[in-house]
């Protein structure tokens, strides 16, 4: 999916005027422009859709206030899916395009052919087409956006308009013309076969597209031989050490608030005597926000991994529930209910040999999703065996993808020799192993449902060959917003 932070922070001003002339845009747009029979428009979809939005609702009762979010999430996050120029973004990430390609070709026997399938968000309609010309029987099509249309233009050029229906409309408003199409009725809609969707934003889950794919598969998905493609996805968390592009950051935020004390002085100095350092203190805070507080998309290098990357979330598509799709969270609280292959593994605990690794820069996070056979325990022997396996892996050792990876940049290096010395404890000269501890959480802002925050805590802790602590620094608290 969309990766809207590749832009240098020098041209943000930019970007976000930039970015607001087109939302207005594309809001104005809305609820005029859809042709299709099959849309339910705006205002009447159903209390039920969109349920990263009902969990806002969890926060408030005001049916203004719901609506007033409801507004600015389809104004902010749908609009950039209206335009080509982004869906082609995503088109050219060659690996996203080789794993989904792969995915869907190389089991067009075993998994398409002759199958009904929904590729819900359908963008420009390629991975509808690319079903159909794996075999599809029937392929439905669904996009909010205006993209619709271009994707019934694509659909027509390429000759596979007689299998693929294009709704336009959101998954959990629309209804699909089952009586009309002789594939089910109203009580009877589980009938596809395959879900296919790319849904997938920064960390996996940024974006809350996930919701709206579940809201499908419960409604439409056959239950015991159904497929999600994907079908499996994981969260991945590594210490990384990046310390050009740290230092920048904290040089940047240097000539910024210089920038800020240049501006009090003058506005004193030439503008009627003005002073501006009252707000320095709400300046200074709004910096740090941007430099130190928020996660950064940096396309890292291999051999910048520190550590062998752990897993911090697995989600098993066919079973993971709306519950599991809202951040991460303590691994301690994984409730018993919870379904084999949806569990948070929230703690890290990283290996560093100090005789090569000097300073850690931070952290960084990124996600794989896999097509493989179902492995859940509801899946009957009929459910189709896949015949290739590929992965989609956003990871540093992969070379660029769209989403890159999310950094977590610490404010001053963590230099792992300066941090001992300064900790409790004390060394007895024998040889030791140093462990890079903590966790992270990961949640919905209460703002914006589609956003998420990091909680992240670490500490060094140095052990003897018996696991003996011998010194151990205090937990460092940072929390980080995902742009
Ligand atoms: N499948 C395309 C586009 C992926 S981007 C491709 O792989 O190239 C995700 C698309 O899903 C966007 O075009 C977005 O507008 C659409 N989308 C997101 N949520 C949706 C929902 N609830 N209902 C319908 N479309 C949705």
């Amino acid at each position: 999916m969309l990766s809207s932070c590749r832009v240098p922070r020098s041209s943000l001003l930019t970007l976000l005027f930039f970015l607001s002339f087109r939302f207005v845009a594309a809001q104005e747009d809305i609820g005029e422009s859809c042709d299709n029979p099959n849309l339910v428009s705006e205002n009447s979809i159903s209390e039920d859709s969109i349920p990263s939005l009902q969990y806002s609702a969890d926060e408030t009762n005001n049916d203004d206030e719901q609506k007033a979010r409801k507004a600015k999430d389809f104004e902010l996050y749908f609009s950039a899916y209206g335009e080509l120029y982004h869906q082609k973004s995503m088109l050219t990430d060659i690996h996203r395009m080789d794993s989904y390609f792969t995915a869907i070709m190389a089991n067009a026997e075993a998994v398409f052919k002759d199958k009904i399938i929904m590729d819900v968000g359908t963008g420009s309609g390629i991975l509808a087409i690319w079903a159909a010309k794996a075999g599809a029987k029937k392929v439905y099509a669904i996009e909010y956006t205006d993209m619709a249309h271009n994707a019934r233009k694509l659909v027509q050029a390429n000759g596979v308009q007689d299998v693929v229906t294009v709704i336009q409309g959101t998954v959990e408003g629309i209804k699909l013309p089952l009586k009309e199409d002789g594939l089910g009725d109203d009580d009877n809609q589980e009938v596809v076969d395959v879900i296919v969707s790319e849904w997938m934003g920064y960390m996996l889950i940024r974006e809350s597209m996930l919701d709206s794919v579940l809201v499908a598969r419960d409604r439409y998905l056959k239950k015991e031989t159904g497929m999600m493609f994907p079908s499996h996805a994981t969260i991945k968390f590594a210490p990384i050490v990046d310390e050009k592009k740290r230092r920048e950051n904290s040089r940047e935020y240097e000539d910024t608030m210089d920038d800020w004390y240049d501006f009090v002085e003058n506005t004193k100095d030439y503008y009627g005597g003005v002073d501006y350092s009252t707000l320095t203190e709400a300046f200074e805070k709004e910096n740090r926000n941007y430099y130190f507080e928020t996660s950064q998309w940096v396309e890292l290098p291999s051999n910048a991994e520190l550590a062998k990357a752990q897993v911090l979330k697995t989600l098993d598509l066919m079973t993971c529930t709306h519950q599991d799709t809202r951040g991460i969270f303590d691994s301690s609280q994984n409730s018993n209910e919870s379904q084999k292959g949806n569990v948070d593994s929230n703690t890290f605990d990283f290996v560093l040999d100090p005789n090569e690794i000097a300073v850690v820069s931070g952290f960084a996070a990124w996600f794989t999703t896999d097509f493989r056979s179902r492995t859940d325990d509801m899946a009957s022997k009929d459910a189709p065996k896949l015949t290739a396996s590929p992965t989609l892996n956003t990871g540093p050792e992969q070379g660029y993808t769209h989403w890159g990876q999310q950094v977590f940049y610490f404010r001053n290096a963590l230099s792992i020799q300066t941090a001992l010395s300064e900790a409790r404890g004390s060394p007895n000269g024998d040889e030791t192993v140093v462990h890079l501890k903590g966790s992270l959480e990961m949640f919905r802002t209460k703002e914006n449902t589609r956003m998420y925050q990091c909680r992240i805590k670490h500490f060094l802790e140095e052990q003897d060959q018996k696991n003996q602590i011998i010194r151990a620094t205090d937990p460092v608290e940072n929390i980080f917003a995902i742009p």
